[in-house]
């Protein structure tokens, strides 16, 4: 039995297995068998993440947050969770291929998905013109003329990517003002291909085989038109990844995992969460990496009361020798 396995592979359970590693828990970090690495895995160049003046591609940010990991011992397995038990004191975590592991402790760092728009012509069309990663499938829209939804920094990030291919980058908002930083947006109001089309949301995604164009619905007086184009990038925000963990942990009105206030500690005593599937309100890398670390360290503290409570039977030996509550954080 594992002392802790991490679930997830963002700069959430990267910084998560990196203290853990460093005070010997030896995690086991399930990454995912196709989108390892997270979020940032589908971002170009992250310009805030501190320790980086010269900025570093969002791929290469989570190669060494894993590399950092696994120098410390983080065994990283690339399957996916599909059944979690989370009940009584040995949690079991089931994996795609069949695996089953067992842990004292686990950190759920899951991350969020990409929120749909929730029309028809969206998931008809979907990988057919219809997208939700730039720097996936920009390349593929060469010369053409596409349209980005949102109006946060992520649509800015991406409308701004896309002009590298795109002749013409529409970026549909449903009000008349941006929700993104005014650096982006300052970015994106100078990029002489993109054109801002205010008070306008995506009523359907037309096109039979691949995306034609998009009706328009104005929302301000309601009425409707088309726009012909030859793609759609969604980026209207993001949805905490908890189905693996309805009706076992408590949620919030947000649909986030519930934590206990500044801690990691969920509603089931060696369940911790960390990162985007606890916070509906700043998710950054960097903050995301913070929320790692006080889920390993409310870890330690929990195997430590668990070792003075002379628990669990099977291997209490094994987490001798961990620091006590009074100690953790001072490495
Ligand atoms: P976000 O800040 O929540 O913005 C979502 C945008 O989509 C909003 O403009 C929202 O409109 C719009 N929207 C939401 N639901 C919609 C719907 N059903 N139909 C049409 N429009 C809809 O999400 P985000 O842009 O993905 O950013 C998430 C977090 O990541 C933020 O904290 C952001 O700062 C951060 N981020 C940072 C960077 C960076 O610093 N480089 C890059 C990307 C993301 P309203 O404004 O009307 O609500």
């Amino acid at each position: 039995m594992r002392k802790v396995i991490i679930i997830g592979s963002g700069p959430a359970g990267f910084t998560a297995a990196i203290y853990a590693a460093r005070a010997n828990l030896e995690p086991l970090l399930i990454a995912s068998s196709v989108e390892a690495g997270g979020e940032l895995m589908n971002t170009t160049e992250v310009e805030n993440f501190p320790g980086f003046p010269e900025a570093i591609m969002g791929p290469d940010l989570m190669a060494k947050m894993q590399e950092q990991a696994e120098r410390f011992g983080t065994v990283v397995a690339y399957d996916d969770v599909v059944e979690l038990d989370v009940d009584g004191p040995v949690k079991t975590v089931t994996l795609g291929s069949g695996k089953t592991h067992e842990a004292e402790s686990i950190v759920f760092a899951t991350g969020s998905a990409p929120r749909k728009i929730g029309i028809e012509g969206e998931a008809r069309l979907s990988g057919r013109g219809v997208s939700y990663c730039a720097t996936c499938d920009g390349f593929f829209f060469r010369e053409r003329t596409i349209a980005v939804v949102g109006g946060g920094d992520s649509a800015m990030e991406e409308a701004t990517f896309l002009t590298k291919f795109a002749s013409k980058v529409y970026v549909i908002h449903r009000r008349e003002e941006l929700r993104a930083s005014k650096i982006m947006q300052e970015r994106a109001f100078a990029n002489e291909k993109i054109e801002f089309v205010w008070n306008s949301e995506v009523a359907d995604v037309l096109g039979e085989d691949a995306v034609t164009g998009i009706l328009l619905r104005d929302t301000v007086d309601g009425s409707t038109r088309e726009l012909p184009l030859d793609g759609v990038f969604v980026a209207i925000g993001n949805d905490p990844r908890t189905h693996l963990v309805h009706n076992k942990l408590d949620l919030t009105e947000h649909g986030t995992i519930w934590v206990d206030g500044r801690s990691s500690r969920t509603s089931v005593p060696g369940v911790f969460a960390a990162g985007d599937v606890i916070d509906p309100t700043y998710r950054q890398a960097v903050t995301a990496a913070g929320s790692g670390t006080v889920a390993a360290l409310d870890v330690e503290h929990y195997l430590a009361s668990l070792a003075d409570a002379g628990q669990p039977a099977a291997d209490a030996a094994e987490i001798d020798g961990l620091p006590d509550a009074a100690a953790v954080g001072a490495a």
